[in-house]
């Protein structure tokens, strides 16, 4: 059976919506590198984390525990009364300026790195999704496949692999309301004798499900607003993900005179989470998960040309000028050579 082809990213629409407002499931090629390499141990250090804060305990309580049913939170050994609510208006704000210092510094590192919708969808729904459906090419063969043995066993399979997915974060999640021993108390009588928890799995169960299984990355594209903010966050010195068009264009295969470095191979589209071609600019819709970075080195190695064509950058640094030596251009000078084509 043929290998359907995948779609053709455009600037000017989302790649993940048909013509007709029909979705378009994307396939993400798997890749090999050095931020590949680094994401992949960051985001299970990231799930270690958000499972495990509610089992750690600071001054004889939970890192973190919301104990509604007490009106007490517990925050890394700070205990807050529900009439000290309006301090998390501070919380809340310095939490949303750390994040806009972080971005104009380092652009969309909070979405590629740390996030919990891409390091859950990454490290856990999309894992589980090789394993049962294998790489993109199958998945896309599986995809146009009429409906026989083989891919019911595999659907069905993947399935109620999500959903078992779901339910044992959600139950993990639980813990960040209800003490740990109040938990597995729970766990060993009948759902009816603690609705009110039993809910709270059920729907986050659901909405999990229901995320990870169908909606994917548009959340990030449709519904995130951080994205939307990238352009009032964004200067010409913030570190991003782009392609150094100088070098790039024109396009052209290995061989051909006057061509750029690009030789129009499309890995960096094939891997890309959202679907989407960088060499057309920074759009909103790229997460930074650094995915293209690794498949253009890979392709750069392979034809014996320097690394970088798609790199982090500052876009006066794409444009081959300067980072000014403030903000991002500080934040640069620290991260290695790397990065830069030089
Ligand atoms: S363009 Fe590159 S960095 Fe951005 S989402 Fe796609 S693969 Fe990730
Ligand atoms: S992976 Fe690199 S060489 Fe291939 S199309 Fe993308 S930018 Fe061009």
């Amino acid at each position: 059976m043929s290998t359907p082809t995948p779609r053709k990213p455009s600037i000017d629409s989302v790649t993940t919506i048909r013509d007709d407002g029909s979705r378009f499931f994307l396939h993400p090629a798997d890749v090999r590198g050095f931020f590949t390499k680094h994401r992949r141990w960051t985001g299970l250090l990231w799930i270690a984390i958000y499972l495990s804060l509610p089992w750690i305990t600071i001054g004889g309580h939970p890192a973190v525990f919301l104990d509604i049913a007490a009106r007490r939170f517990h925050l890394f050994g700070l205990v807050l009364a529900f009439q000290d609510v309006w301090l998390l208006f501070f919380g809340i704000t310095g939490l949303g300026f750390a994040l806009f210092f972080i971005t104009s510094l380092l652009g969309r590192v909070w979405c590629g790195w740390a996030c919990p919708q891409t390091v859950f969808w990454d490290h856990v729904y999309r894992r589980i999704e090789r394993w049962i459906e294998g790489d993109a090419i199958k998945r896309r063969r599986l995809d146009a496949a009429p409906w026989n043995r083989e891919k019911v066993v595999k659907r069905v399979g993947k399935q109620i692999a999500f959903v078992i997915a779901s339910a044992v974060i959600s139950y993990l999640f639980l813990a960040y309301y209800v003490s740990i021993p109040e938990l597995w108390d729970m766990m060993g009588h009948a759902p009816g004798e603690h609705w009110g928890a039993f809910l709270f799995v059920f729907l986050f169960t659901a909405a999990n499900y229901f995320n990870f299984a169908w909606f994917r990355e548009q959340l990030c594209i449709v519904i995130c607003p951080y994205g939307r903010l990238q352009s009032a966050l964004t200067d010409d010195n913030m570190m991003v993900i782009g392609y150094d068009e100088k070098r790039g264009e024109p396009r052209g295969k290995v061989g051909v005179v006057n061509a750029g470095a690009c030789i129009e191979c499309n890995r960096c589209v094939q891997v890309c989470p959202t679907g989407i071609d960088i060499r057309q600019g920074l759009q909103l819709e790229c997460i930074g998960c650094a995915a293209c970075v690794d498949a253009c080195d890979e392709i750069m190695t392979k034809v014996k040309r320097p690394t970088g064509l798609l790199r982090y950058d500052s876009l006066n640094g794409l444009e081959g000028g300067k980072t000014r030596p403030s903000g991002s251009g500080r934040v640069r000078s620290c991260i290695p050579s790397y990065w830069s084509l030089e």
